[in-house]
């Protein structure tokens, strides 16, 4: 959540160089941005409300800097205001600071510090007056060491000092990765902003701080010393963070799946030995992921039992660490997060380790916290997701679990056959006459109040996913139930013409959820089916492969776009949906 982009080099246009790189950010937060740096001897400070993707290239060409510092914000304390928007300032308008997370102390300090010389309702802006007033007694660097000793909370700040030519930055919980080129340097919340400059980065751990300058430099918070750290190189080429030919990334990236399974089975073999050994030793396994990722978490759950004969738990991170009494030594907590730097994961990890338990990631950052914290880490492959709605991450981490089953079971080879058979069936499945069906269906739809879908076995968590991906781009009222949990409550919710999807997947439970599927017609519903045979049930028959036991990754796809076409023939915008961002970093 926010994003965060700062340069520092041998470019004089570092303003629009900062809002260049904060419109590739704009996913992590859209409700207003702001852009600081030091012009003519005084800190220049630009701010509104509102997306930076409207801010024109080259808006501050005449404002020739090297060293700036920007934000998009997505509040969490105080209003979506001008005065609310980052960078914020101490009193005597000399430090400007930008921040990504929570300062859970604020008021303490907001009441220390004096009400009255507050601009904004913000926590962040405790940070730049404390700065402010430190920086009166000692030099710049000591003055923000000693800001941070006096935060508690999760954040990622950088600072800027009038008549310093260097930047800080730190970090305690929320991302901040340095991309390093030639000459110059670049810090952000995420790689994607600076890729087309350079592929060489230095993440930032937690408590730790960097100084920017002519080189950088790191430091521990803890104990003050310096760090010396490894340069990454990240092989992801800059146009797959763009949208190239497509209207919006989500459109972009659903249709990407006719490769990112493919890529998701590109894994290690000894990695995943390792892997299966660690889960076959662990005597109490756990998924936890949040959001969608839990969802992928639950259809993981059948995965593991249906294949591999193994019981695991489920729990949203969210309530993971309320079920600690039953973590040992042993157990081992399975994490699954696209960014890697959800917040909710990271507190069930911590929670996890403090336990002595193992933990394993599976994760689509590469370098990410939640996979440099874990004990085990595998990457999904799935190249940079920028659309809020997840579609082409969730579909490689159920490839990735799925071949984790077949791989304990001592089947790696044939889960490799079976996905990548379905990744070629996905790449058929994504043709034009399939999409153009899909938005005549949307067109059916769109008007809908309520719509309601069901599956079972493997497929219950993909109705729970269908409904999550369609109330966060077309806001329409989606929920998901078990099929069979119907007639014990939802049914009464359905009147003429409510438009319901059905997954039916072509295994043991199917004439289960056709009947299901009856019951709901028969109080008036519009039946969605979705499944590889076609039923005298359906008024819409969205015809998928038959892909066995894989029936989850082919059923979801249809329902990523049916969310896609619902949100665009609304007028709304898929990929930054209204009080949503990407990657909650934020608890
Ligand atoms: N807590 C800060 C605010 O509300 C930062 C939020 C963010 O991470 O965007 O302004």
């Amino acid at each position: 959540m926010c994003g965060i982009f700062a340069y520092k080099g041998k470019r004089d246009t570092s303003l629009d160089l900062v809002v260049k790189g904060l419109q590739k950010l704009e996913y992590r937060g859209y409700d207003s941005w702001g852009v600081a740096s030091e012009i003519d001897d005084n800190i220049f400070v630009e701010k509104s409300t509102g997306k930076i993707s409207e801010v024109k290239e080259g808006a501050f060409a005449d404002k020739k800097s090297h060293m700036a510092i920007g934000h998009t914000r997505w509040a969490t304390h105080g209003g979506v205001t001008e005065e609310n928007a980052h960078p914020h300032l101490d009193g005597d308008g000399e430090i400007a600071i930008v921040h990504n997370g929570i300062i859970e102390n604020f008021q303490e300090i907001r009441d220390e510090l004096g009400h009255g010389i507050f601009k904004s309702e913000t926590d962040t802006e405790v940070i730049a007056q404390l700065i402010g007033k430190y920086r009166k007694e000692m030099d710049f660097k000591e003055a923000v060491l000693k800001t941070i000793e006096r935060l508690e909370g999760r954040y990622a700040i950088v600072v800027m000092n009038k008549g310093e030519e260097f930047l800080i930055a730190a970090r305690r919980g929320s991302p901040l990765i340095v991309g390093v080129g030639e000459d110059e340097y670049f810090l952000a919340s995420d790689i994607p902003a600076f890729l087309e400059y350079t592929q060489d980065v230095n993440y930032l751990d937690d408590n730790e701080l960097v100084v920017v300058d002519g080189g950088i430099e790191f430091f521990s918070l803890e104990t003050g010393e310096k760090i010396e750290k490894r340069l990454v190189n990240i092989d992801w080429q800059a146009e797959s963070a763009e949208k190239g030919d497509y209207d919006h990334y989500m459109l972009k990236e659903i249709m990407e799946q006719k490769e990112t399974i493919l890529r998701a089975l590109n894994q290690d073999e000894d990695q995943i030995n390792t892997v299966v050994e660690a889960i076959k030793n662990a005597r109490g396994t756990f998924f936890s992921g949040c959001g969608t990722a839990g969802k992928v978490c639950m259809t993981g759950e059948y995965f593991f039992a249906a294949i591999a004969d193994r019981h695991v738990n489920f729990q949203p991170a969210s309530e993971f660490p309320i079920y600690h009494h039953f973590l040992r030594p042993e157990s081992l907590l399975v994490t699954v997060s696209q960014s890697g730097e959800t917040a909710d994961v990271l507190e069930a990890m911590e929670v996890a380790k403090s336990k002595g338990s193992k933990v394993l990631s599976l994760v689509n950052v590469e370098g990410s916290t939640i996979s440099r914290e874990s004990d085990y880490s595998l990457l999904i492959n799935a190249g940079p997701e920028k659309a809020v709605a997840s579609t082409k991450a969730t579909t490689s981490q159920l490839a990735l679990l799925l071949l984790l089953a077949y791989a304990i079971k001592g089947q790696l080879q044939e889960g490799r056959r079976h996905l990548s058979e379905v990744g070629s069936q996905i790449n058929d499945m994504l043709n034009p006459r399939f999409l153009t069906y899909i938005k005549e269906v949307a067109e059916k739809v769109k008007e809908a109040n309520d719509l309601y879908i069901i599956g079972k076995a493997e497929n219950y968590p993909m109705a729970l996913e269908a409904a999550i991906k369609i109330q966060e781009v077309s806001y329409i009222h989606a929920q998901g139930f078990p099929a069979g949990e119907l007639k014990h409550g939802p049914i009464a919710l359905i009147t003429e013409g409510t438009p319901c999807l059905s997954i039916i997947a072509n295994d043991e439970v199917k004439a289960d959820v056709i009947n299901n599927t009856i019951e709901l017609k028969s109080r008036g519903a519009y039946i969605i089916g979705i499944a590889p045979e076609n039923n005298d049930v359906f008024d819409e028959w969205i015809k998928v492969p038959d892909v066995g036991v894989a029936s989850p990754l082919v059923n979801i796809i249809p329902i990523q776009l049916l969310a896609y076409y619902l949100s665009t023939l609304k007028g709304l915008d898929p990929d930054m949906p209204r009080n949503l961002a990407k990657s909650v970093t934020v608890k």
